[in-house]
């Protein structure tokens, strides 16, 4: 995959140690750098799914779960926030303007995790699996034990470029996310009631581009990205 790195910088205040706190809890939870899909899930890999094909639609509406895989040779521009993440360039203004209106609340955000490599995503993967090596399980249990917890490479949105984990200075911006992210162009991505729909547990930092029109509907529905692209 190419990435041209276009570089962008961001003036928020450094928030390091809760940053570093919040990490440290994220690991002791198993979830490495906070972010998605690093969670067990009860949801059978191999269970088929209606959600439409990754490569349809715009640019911006593109599903990417364990059901759809990442395009082939999927090509994106990124834009660096501070902190150092990458994010598609694409959703660097919309993905600023919102960090600016939460820093307005005295919320403190900061992205901890956005684009990921297939090579970080198969890293994660390989440390798993070399994990439940050590615990003395096969290789093929091992294996299978991994997909459990680290999305199989190619089936991340982080991989996409269009999904951030956002961490602030509390707790309380994760409600502000919820009910002011769709005015940026962003979602709730995996609530805990649609689990089974998106493959993936809750998670209350994750957060997905999918253009204004979109997250509007899909707030006010209360559906969730597969839901919608499905419905008729
Ligand atoms: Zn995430």
């Amino acid at each position: 995959m190419k990435a041209n790195m276009k570089r962008k910088k961001v003036q928020f205040k450094a928030r390091i140690l809760f940053v570093l706190l919040c990490f440290a809890l994220i690991l002791t939870t198993g979830c490495k750098t906070g972010g998605a899909e690093d969670r067990p899930s009860e949801v059978p890999a191999n269970t088929s799914h209606s959600g439409k094909q990754a490569d349809s639609g715009p640019w911006y509406l593109t599903l990417v779960n364990r059901w759809n895989p990442l395009p082939e040779n999927y090509d994106l521009e990124l834009a660096e926030v501070e902190g150092g993440e990458l994010v598609d360039q694409r959703i660097y203004d919309p993905l600023m303007e919102m960090l600016e209106a939460a820093e307005a609340e005295g919320l403190g955000p900061i992205v901890v995790s956005g684009y990921r490599t297939r090579a970080v995503q198969q890293r994660f993967m390989d440390e798993k699996i070399a994990e439940f090596r050590q615990e003395g399980y096969s290789r093929k249990d091992a294996e299978e034990l991994a997909k459990q917890w680290v999305a199989i490479p190619g089936t991340s949105e982080h991989e996409l470029g269009l999904a951030v984990d956002i961490n602030g200075d509390t707790y309380d911006i994760y409600p502000w996310l919820q009910e002011n992210s769709y005015k940026y162009g962003f979602i709730f991505r995996c609530p805990a009631d649609k689990k089974d729909i998106t493959g993936i547990a809750e998670e209350v930092w994750h957060y997905r581009y999918v253009g204004l029109k979109a997250a509007k509907e899909i707030y006010e529905s209360g559906l969730c990205l597969e839901e919608y692209l499905d419905r008729d």
